[in-house]
Parts: C-alpha cells; sequence; structure tokens
C-alpha cells in the first residue's frame, strides 16, 4: 500500500486583518520597539502555524514567513548584499535590513522584480563583490520555534541555490551563463551545506528546497548545476531528506529531473497543460522516491473540484511508491479566508477557497485515499460547484452567443492604417510632434480624503461628483495653460485601472478581505471574475464628455484593456482563459463605440499587463501573443476610421514582443521606454513600424524633474529611427504618483523641449 500524506508548501504571511502588514509599518513609523516586532511577529508565525496543524496537515512548512520578502532573507543570512550597503560579518539588525529591502537617506533600496508569472515581487540578489558567509541560519531558529512551542517537526523551507543565482544579478546583468552559475555556486554551495548539516545535526527531517526555476529549464544539459547543488547537499547532510520543489509550470526535462538524488520531488499538476501527468504516464516515476504532487491550485481562488482530483490522485497513488498531497505552489499567493467574504452571493461563496479553504481539500483527498470516510465533504463539494456553474452569473446566454459568433469582422478595422490616419488628422489637426500625457494626473491627499469620505457615506454621490468635475476642469484648464495637444480627463474617478472597470461590469466580484502580498508590507485585492462579463451601462463616457465639454482640444478617453484586467485578477477556471478575455474585450467594445458616439475622437486603451503576462517558456508565447491581439482587437475595431486609437504598455522590455505591438494595429502607441531609449527604437525599425509611436521622454517613476535639454536630446535620438509624422512626445507612464508641482514643472519642460526640437525640423 503507498503512503499518503498531506503536506503544504507555506502560508501566506499578511494575517487575517493584515497583522503583519500593520506591524511592519508600525515599525518603520517607529509606533512599536524592535522588541514589540519580535514578539508580534512570533505571535503571527504561530498563528499561521497551528491552523495548518489543526486542518490536519501532516508536513507543514516553516521559515517560509519573513520581515520582507523571503529571496532577500536567504541572500541576507548568506551577505549577498548589494555592494552599496557594505559587507557584513553579523547578522543583520533589523533596520540593516529594511535599509536593503527599502533604501535608506544615502542608498536608494535593492532593485525588486516580478516572481516568475505572478504578482509578487522579489527582492533582486545581486552578488558583487560581497564575500558570502553564514550570517544566520534562519531555517534551524524557526524550525526550533515550532519544535519548542508547538512540538511540531516541521520542514524548512529554503530557496534552492541555482534558483537564487538565476534570479540575481551579477555585475547589472542577471545570472544566465553556465560558468557565472558554475562560479557563483562555488562560493554559496558550502554556505548552504553548513545549513543543511546543521538542520540535520538538530534532528530536522525533511527540507523543502524551492528550485522553481527549474520549470524554465528547457535542455538536459541545464540540469547540470541542480545536480551539482543537490549532491552537495546530500554529501552534507545525508540524513537530512530532500524535498525538491518546483511549481507554476511543468518540468521538460522530466527524466533528468526526477532522477536527481533527492527523497521527494514536487511537481505542480495544475498549472503546465497536464505535461507532468502525460510524462509520469508515459515514463513512470522513480520507485524509490517520494512524488509530492501539487494537485489543488495555489494561485487561485476556485474550490477544488474533489470528485475529478481524487481520479488524478489516485492515479498517481498508483505510479508511486509514496504520496503527497499537497497545493501546486505555497499559499502565499491567494488570500487567506473566505470568512469575510459576506457580501458575496451564497453561490460564489461556495466556490471560493483561499488559503484556510484549500487545506482541507488537501486534507479530504488524502484522508480518502487512506481509506476514510470522506463521502460527505465530496456531496458537499459536488453541491457547491453545481450551484455556482448553475448560477444565473455563469449562465448568460446573451454573452456566450456572442463570443460564439466572433468572427473576422469584429477584429478588423474598415480600412488600413494610411488611409485612416489621414481621415484622423483631417479631423484632429494635430501639429507635428503633438504632445500628450498618459492618462492619470496626480491622486493628491484631497483627492484620496474625498474619495474615503464618499465611500464612508460622508459624501453624498452629488457631492463626490462635484468635486471630481471641479478637478477634472481645473487639470484641463492647467493642460491647456502649459499648451499640450492631447488632453485628458486625469482618472480622479479611479483608485486602480482594473479594480475601477470591475466595480462597473457585470461577472466580478470585488472581494473584501482577499488581500494577498503583492511586495513587502504591499498588498492588492484582485477582483475576482466568477461570472460571464457583461456590459451594464457607460463606464467612462461621463467622465471624458465632461472634460470634452471644458475645452477646445481633443480629450483622450481612457480606457484598460482585456489582458490588463484578466492579468491582474483571479479569473475562473471553468471556462477558458481566451473566452473570458474575449467577454471582457466584448463589453468594453461597446464601451469604444458609446465613447466615439459622444464625440470622442481618440481612445486610448491601456494594456501595460500585457508583457508581464507572458507564459513562463518561450514555446507557449506565440498562443498567449495570439489571443491578446485577437482580444485587444475586438475590444478597439468597432470605430469609424477617424476615430484615433491609442494604445500604452510600460514596465517591461519590448524587445521580445514588437511584432505583437505592431499587430495590435492601434494608430498610436505609447511606450515606457525613458529606461532603455536606444534597443527599442531599432527594434522598431526592424519591423517597419509603420504606425505612430510615443516614446515616453522622461521617467515618470523618479520624483526628479527632467530638464529641457535631457527631453529635448530623447526626442532627438527618437527622430533619428522615426520619421517626425510618426512622433509623438508624453512621459513614460501615468502621473497619479506624482504631486502638482512635479507634474507640471515636468510636463513645461516636456512642452519646451518639443518647441525647442520642433524649430530644428
Ligand atoms: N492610463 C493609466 C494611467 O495613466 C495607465 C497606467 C499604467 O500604464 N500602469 O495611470
Ligand atoms: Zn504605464
Amino acid at each position: 500500500m503507498t503512503t499518503v500524506k498531506s503536506s503544504n508548501l507555506g502560508y501566506p504571511r499578511l494575517g487575517e486583518h493584515r497583522e503583519w502588514k500593520k506591524l511592519l509599518e508600525s515599525y518603520w513609523k517607529g509606533d512599536v520597539t524592535e522588541k514589540e516586532f519580535h514578539a508580534t511577529s512570533k505571535e503571527i508565525r504561530l498563528t499561521n502555524l497551528k491552523k495548518q496543524i489543526d486542518a490536519g496537515i501532516d508536513i507543514v512548512p516553516v521559515a517560509d514567513n519573513s520581515n520582507y520578502d523571503h529571496v532577500l532573507d536567504t541572500s541576507v543570512a548568506f551577505n549577498i548584499v548589494p555592494t552599496r550597503f557594505g559587507s557584513y560579518t553579523k547578522k543583520l539588525t533589523l533596520d540593516q535590513y529594511y535599509d536593503i529591502a527599502r533604501g535608506n537617506k544615502d542608498n536608494v533600496a535593492a532593485d525588486m522584480t516580478k516572481w516568475f508569472n505572478i504578482n509578487y515581487h522579489y527582492t533582486v540578489p545581486e552578488f558583487d563583490n560581497t564575500q558570502p558567509r553564514l550570517l544566520e541560519n534562519r531555517w534551524l531558529k524557526y524550525w526550533q520555534e515550532a519544535k519548542n512551542e508547538l512540538g511540531v517537526n516541521g520542514k524548512p523551507v529554503i530557496v534552492g541555490p541555482v534558483t537564487l543565482i538565476k534570479l540575481g544579478k551579477l555585475h547589472g546583468d542577471y545570472v544566465s551563463t553556465e560558468k557565472d552559475i558554475d562560479i557563483l555556486l562555488d562560493s554559496i554551495l558550502p554556505l548552504y551545506q553548513q545549513v543543511f548539516k546543521e538542520l540535520q545535526d538538530a534532528g530536522v527531517d525533511w527540507v523543502q528546497l524551492d528550485e522553481p526555476s527549474l520549470v524554465k529549464v528547457a535542455h538536459e544539459e541545464e540540469v547540470k548545476p541542480y545536480r551539482r547543488a543537490v549532491e552537495a547537499l546530500r554529501a552534507a547532510a545525508p540524513k537530512l531528506n530532500i524535498e525538491l520543489q518546483t511549481y507554476f509550470d511543468a518540468i521538460d526535462p522530466y527524466q533528468s529531473v526526477v532522477n536527481l538524488p533527492v527523497q521527494a520531488v514536487g511537481l505542480d499538476f495544475v498549472n503546465g497543460n497536464g505535461e507532468n501527468l502525460r510524462h509520469i504516464r508515459e515514463f513512470g516515476f522513480p520507485k524509490e522516491k517520494i512524488l509530492a504532487a501539487g494537485v489543488i491550485d495555489g494561485h487561485n481562488v476556485w474550490t477544488a473540484d474533489l470528485s475529478k482530483k481524487l481520479q488524478l490522485v489516485t492515479e498517481l497513488q498508483g505510479i508511486s511508491s509514496e504520496l503527497w498531497i499537497q497545493p501546486s505552489n505555497t499559499l502565499l499567493h491567494v488570500p487567506i479566508t473566505t470568512k469575510y467574504e459576506t457580501a458575496a452571493a451564497p453561490e460564489l461563496l461556495g466556490g471560493l477557497a483561499f488559503a484556510d479553504e484549500k487545506l482541507p481539500e488537501i486534507v479530504t483527498l488524502t484522508q480518502t485515499l487512506n481509506g476514510d470516510d470522506t463521502r460527505v465533504s465530496f456531496t458537499e463539494n459536488a453541491a457547491a460547484l453545481k450551484a455556482l456553474n448553475e448560477s444565473k452569473a455563469r449562465n448568460n446566454v446573451t454573452v456566450q452567443t456572442a463570443i460564439k459568433n466572433l468572427d473576422q469582422s469584429h477584429v478588423e478595422r474598415h480600412s488600413t492604417y494610411a488611409e485612416r490616419s489621414k481621415l484622423q488628422q483631417a479631423q484632429l489637426h494635430l501639429p507635428k510632434l503633438p504632445t500628450t500625457t498618459i492618462g492619470s494626473f496626480p491622486q493628491s491627499t484631497e483627492v484620496r480624503a474625498k474619495r474615503a469620505a464618499w465611500r464612508k457615506g460622508h459624501l453624498t454621490d452629488d457631492q463626490y461628483d462635484a468635486f471630481i468635475k471641479l478637478e477634472t476642469t481645473r487639470w484641463i484648464k492647467l493642460q491647456e495653460d502649459l499648451g499640450l495637444d492631447v488632453l485628458v480627463h486625469g482618472e480622479f474617478e479611479r483608485t486602480d485601472m482594473v479594480e475601477y472597470f470591475g466595480q462597473k461590469l457585470d461577472g466580478f466580484y470585488a472581494t473584501q478581505n482577499g488581500w494577498v502580498q503583492s511586495y513587502g508590507s504591499r498588498g492588492v485585492r484582485p477582483p475576482v471574475i466568477f461570472g460571464d462579463v457583461d456590459y451594464i451601462e457607460p463606464i467612462t463616457v461621463a467622465a471624458s464628455t465632461y472634460a470634452q465639454s471644458q475645452t477646445e482640444k481633443p480629450v483622450k478617453g481612457m480606457l484598460t484593456a482585456p489582458l490588463t484586467i484578466i492579468n491582474w485578477s483571479f479569473v475562473r477556471n471553468d471556462i477558458k482563459r481566451a473566452d473570458v478575455q474575449n467577454q471582457i474585450a466584448l463589453a468594453l467594445r461597446q464601451e469604444v463605440i458609446n465613447l466615439e458616439k459622444a464625440g470622442i475622437n481618440i481612445i486610448q486603451v491601456d494594456e501595460p499587463a500585457l508583457r508581464e503576462g507572458l507564459p513562463l517558456k518561450k514555446r507557449n508565447w506565440q498562443n498567449y501573443l495570439d489571443e491578446a491581439v485577437y482580444s485587444f482587437k475586438i475590444t478597439t475595431t468597432g470605430v469609424r476610421d477617424e476615430t484615433q486609437i491609442h494604445t500604452h504598455m510600460c514596465y517591461s522590455d519590448f524587445e521580445d514582443i514588437i511584432s505583437t505591438i505592431s499587430d495590435l494595429d492601434a494608430d498610436v502607441i505609447s511606450i515606457e521606454t525613458s529606461r532603455s531609449h536606444g534597443e527599442i527604437i531599432s527594434a522598431f525599425e526592424a519591423v517597419d513600424y509603420d504606425k505612430q509611436i510615443g516614446l515616453g521622454v522622461y521617467d515618470i517613476h523618479s520624483p526628479r524633474i527632467p530638464t529641457v535639454e535631457e527631453i529635448a536630446d530623447n526626442i532627438r535620438r527618437g527622430l533619428k529611427v522615426i520619421d517626425d509624422k510618426q512622433f509623438w512626445v508624453n512621459p513614460d507612464c501615468g502621473l497619479k504618483t506624482r504631486n502638482e508641482e512635479q507634474t507640471l514643472s515636468a510636463l513645461a519642460n516636456l512642452e519646451k523641449a518639443r518647441n525647442t526640437v520642433l524649430t530644428e525640423l
């Protein structure tokens, strides 16, 4: 008989009431002492652990907690710190740690970037000039704490050495060559060995070695450093059991990876298009090893279909000698509990499973395989799913028919760009090098205070509306005074470019307490797309037409595109993602048409998250990009030739997706490039980009005011390769995080720079 156990890979840090976030922020403000900080952190850690034990999880993770970010914890434990912060010989103080995480008066913070393909951001390790040494065995410390306080032999979770190296930078670039990986392994492997030996000697049974970078490995050759690492760790601590954990996708060099010398291999059976399962069916699984099967979705919020999952784990049980049932990845990336979602309709609530609702799913599957009577759980589960699937929200015939009837006419403008652009110019009369901004203006303290007051009911709808109008009028006037050519309404009514649309479309649920950590103490509450997405009524038309009524200059309408909405939401998984995307697109298409009808001649549809949603494996890119183009075109092609469609992208390097950008067939794209001007321009040249382009000519992320000369130089550089008839002048992103003074000074310089360059043409 195969032994079956339940296991977890990590638990959310924030706390049910965001206690952890509040603790960090109070400490930063000086409202709690370091001693209080540590005492409360410990309470939070133990509460989280106790919940997992009480739920019946056999193998619980420890040391998955953090004071900011687990990658940073791993780096600083080994003295891998950016050189500007010096080098350490003993454990960093809490303040030294936060200096690196958040920056201080002398130094900017360490770089932060996206963790694989999800919305968590880690602190980038920098491997220059440090003397790696073990400053603290934090894994042992938290294992001991769990043992002493709760009597549990927990499973320390540690970011594996190869993943740590590949996520890090050497001399400013991400580490990628075999040689660099080897050199860095030489210096950090002995430290990992020491950690593992100490864990073994203390009596630790299992350690979870996270090597998610394995899912990006395409060739056998690249498995070498992972083999070298686990061999070294085994040699240093032969009695310590290693669970080599992968997640977020399937493993390509399957046989090499499952045959690495470890006692358990953790595979993701939720993501990766079923490839891990196909490999197991074809090649089997090593007899002497434990299969740690990630079967419960660790980064979505839906109740699992237990009978389907049971089929899967039953099959896996037959293949391995010992089976662990676990989530596909740490539960860090889902909210904690659905128990505060009191506003959710019962059929939705029954279909939602956050971290605390996923634990019992894991336990139920384990118990079932172990022969317990779990029929009640299965009956309840089936009823909950049935209620959600049969709900009105998931059976909107109009929307479903519209999706079925999509055809070429929904994704084509009437005329080519060359023809449209003439008609647009005849209507708009824009000067050469037109100036504009990306959409949002400062969300000042006053704007935020009024919104909060309105939400609490201290302001009536009319009062709030009047305030927003006042602010819009004021900024229309400011934009006119600056001399900008295409104006925006300023987005004062929006907190967030996704949440706002979620609130106005059918099929979305805004959680009350569904917080997940985005980075550091920052939490986000992604909307939940649970039903068919439908257009209820105009969303932005009133704001845009009001702004247009205040000026003779063209006002640009402002929407968020489907991919960005979907990438920043929790998305239903009972239908294809592309269908959800297209439902959103069809709803927005109506909004675009309504804006046009209301006299808005320029409409910008923002797609900043298109690039970041790219699948982890390159071979899946094309399909993703084709679907992205399709939904963008559904959104934007319902208009007359005279209407000018803009789009905007930011946050990333675009070289990989330039031809996709061109395929979107937007008349104008504005793009964040102020930090990487040269490369992007030549990339556009390479695809013969014939439409218009606004290159961000200064970096809005910094409070620094760019000089006229600097901006002019950026424009001149762009004009070397892009025709002046195609070129727009704009900041590189929205201005909502800047203050009024910074915004006005920077835009005044932008205008002057444009005017200077115009005289040179
Ligand atoms: N229109 C949005 C804004 O200006 C775009 C935001 C973004 O690109 N992230 O705020
Ligand atoms: Zn942007």
